[in-house]
């Protein structure tokens, strides 16, 4: 006699967004084991070649990974494999490695091995959640190699549609299985920022990790419902649970074929008013996507990046040829330029030792100590204005003094251009950032000097709580709904409007489509964010009426913590659009959304 299976729900972490059915597949990476072995003199030479040769495969494997998160995904999901790309190519672990095969004369897969090993103790006994979780590149890395040694095949690969349930997955088997008809992934262990989720959300393949014991508890072939919203895994669904995810899935469905139609709509409200919706950008291989998300042009360009990569500033002319680039991609579209940003955490120069550096040398204050890289950035910016589609905006600036400064220093490179007879944009309209406190005070005195103001609530919350963004131990007091921070947004909005500035926003709290209603009715101008939640910011404002938006705004302000508000925002907006928030996650933009404000 069959029985019916009992229905059972499991609870994780939501890592991707969406809802998948249909039957599990439930997979076991084959690892490879290594044992250690002392190689005869013959066997250490030809140990040598056959490293090598696992080494170029693994890296051959790696760049074809690579490409294909290149065109198919998108930079963040690149960037994961080229990490680990960059750990075969250590040199500090060849040399390493070399030694010991000469020393210790021992197998290459075992050496490997060990040397991972120290590495991974280092990392796996650090504070940091995300260098926690770095741990597991390590070992897919050490994986690949080591598999590539003993010429061993991969087999991430499924027939059929299937939801996948695993222990862990690596960035690999994510990409790999995506290439079938993978419908979702449910994991047993990882958190929402591991690799392996950040590629689930790139590839749109809803996700649940930390489930703990779903490999335990599913069968293959056994049908479940994975809701990548809240986290749950259905195994054995009653026919009543089938039938209302079958609802969502089509609510979903159609939101989704809805918010694509979106691109081209002007951002406007139902009564008439009109925001601007732009993308914060990094690379110039991100632009691309930027476009066909619907945005309206560049709200932030974070120029640091140069930098960075290049491990000291870049010359006039290699600034010249990327700034003229992104001008000419986006066409006619506008471009804001922020100047160097480097400082806090963004400083690879590690003579500088700072006891607090997020207070310290950083941003504007450091360009102007350093006129003539400064100088070098005002003018390589200046040259590429000439199709009159760029702006120029500075980060951190505390107040008047250090503003004068700044447009002194412009007026002057602008004058060595006139007689140098180099054409720049005449009008190009400047901005600043509004990021630390004072300049919120003294508001009224920048906005004398010009266009704009973009505030930048990454900073602003850390410097008006005293929490610093990236301290984990702190995290639940970095409040982006603190009535402190909702009463600054009005202040700056209001100066700015009172003396003809539009003023704009490019923090991460731009793209939270929780705090979009409350932002549109503070009446900000511009909304600059991740290029991936403008559709759904923009189906907020088309949806919603400019009275509406106040009404939200001035309810949000009337409130006293920060949790009163984002319960309050939370509530509203998931009654008033719950398509849209079936379809979002904890995490999957950066907002936290049950996030742990408390006070
Ligand atoms: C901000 O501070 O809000 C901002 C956009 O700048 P960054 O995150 O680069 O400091
Ligand atoms: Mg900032």
């Amino acid at each position: 006699m069959s029985t019916t299976p009992k229905e059972m729900t499991l609870k994780g972490l939501p890592a991707s967004g969406g809802i998948a059915m249909g039957p599990a597949y439930v997979y076991e990476r084959e690892e490879v084991y290594v044992s250690e072995r002392i190689l005869t003199d013959e066997e250490l030479e030809r140990e040598r070649v056959l490293l090598d040769e696992a080494l170029q495969r693994s890296r051959h494997e790696l760049t074809k990974i690579i490409s294909f998160a290149r065109q198919k995904l998108n930079e963040e999901a690149a960037a994961i494999f080229e990490a680990q790309l960059a750990m075969i190519d250590d040199p500090v672990m060849r040399s390493a490695l070399d030694d010991r095969l000469r020393k210790e004369k021992k197998n290459a897969d075992f050496l490997i091995y060990d040397e991972l090993r120290k590495f991974k103790e280092i990392l796996g006994a650090s504070n940091d959640t995300l260098l926690r979780e770095r741990v597991q590149d390590l070992d897919e890395v050490g994986q690949r190699i080591m598999r590539n040694l003993q010429k061993k095949r991969l087999h991430s690969t499924v027939e059929g549609e299937h939801v996948i349930i695993a222990s862990q997955l690596t960035p690999s088997d994510t990409i790999l299985f995506s290439r079938n008809d993978v419908l979702a992934y449910a994991t047993d262990l990882g958190g929402i920022t591991s690799h392996a989720a950040i590629l689930a959300r790139s590839l749109k393949i809803p996700a649940v990790t930390a489930l703990q014991n779903g490999t335990a508890v599913v069968r293959t072939g056994d049908e479940v419902i994975l809701d990548g919203q809240r986290g749950l895994l259905i195994v054995n669904p009653t026919e009543r649970h089938r039938r209302e995810y079958e609802r969502k899935m089509e609510n979903i469905a159609r939101f989704e074929a809805d918010l694509a139609g979106l691109g081209e709509l002007p951002c406007e409200t139902e009564d008439g008013h009109k925001v601007e919706l732009s993308a914060n950008a990094e690379f110039i291989n991100e632009l691309e996507y930027v476009v066909t998300q619907g945005s309206k042009g560049i709200g932030l360009y974070r120029t640091e990046h140069l930098y960075i990569e290049k491990g000291d500033f870049p010359s006039e002319q290699e600034q010249f040829i990327e700034y003229s680039e992104i001008a000419h991609m986006m066409y006619p579209q506008p471009v804001i330029f922020r100047t160097f940003d480097i400082g806090g955490d963004k400083l690879l120069d590690s003579a500088v030792a700072e006891s607090n550096p997020f207070l310290g040398w950083r941003g504007i204050r450091m360009m102007l100590d350093k006129p003539v890289i400064f100088r070098q950035q005002l003018r390589a910016m200046l040259r590429a204005s000439s199709m009159k589609n760029i702006k120029i905006m500075f980060p951190m600036i505390s107040g008047v003094t250090e503003l004068r400064e700044v447009l002194d220093m412009l007026e002057s490179v602008k004058e060595e251009l006139r007689k140098e007879g180099v054409p720049f944009d005449e009008e190009m309209e400047l901005g600043l950032m509004i990021e630390v406190p004072s300049a919120v005070f003294v508001a009224d005195e920048l906005a004398k000097h010009v266009s704009f103001f973009s505030i930048g609530t990454n900073d602003l919350v850390q410097y008006l709580m005293a929490v610093d963004r990236n301290n984990e131990l702190i995290a639940d007091l970095y409040q982006e709904f603190h009535p402190a921070v909702l009463r600054a947004i009005r202040s700056t909005i209001d100066t700015g409007h009172a003396n003809g500035l539009w003023v704009g926003m490019c923090g991460e709290m731009a793209g939270n489509p929780l705090a979009t209603l409350l932002l549109l009715g503070l009446g900000l101008d511009e909304f600059s964010m991740v290029p991936s939640v403008i559709p759904e910011v923009k189906k907020i404002v088309r949806s919603s009426s400019y009275k509406e938006a106040r009404k939200v705004a001035a309810e949000a302000l009337r409130l006293a913590n920060a949790l009163e508000v984002r319960e309050y925002l939370s509530t509203y907006m998931h009654e008033r659009f719950p398509e849209l928030f079936a379809t979002m996650v904890n995490g999957m933009n950066g907002h936290d959304e049950n996030g742990g404000e408390d006070e």
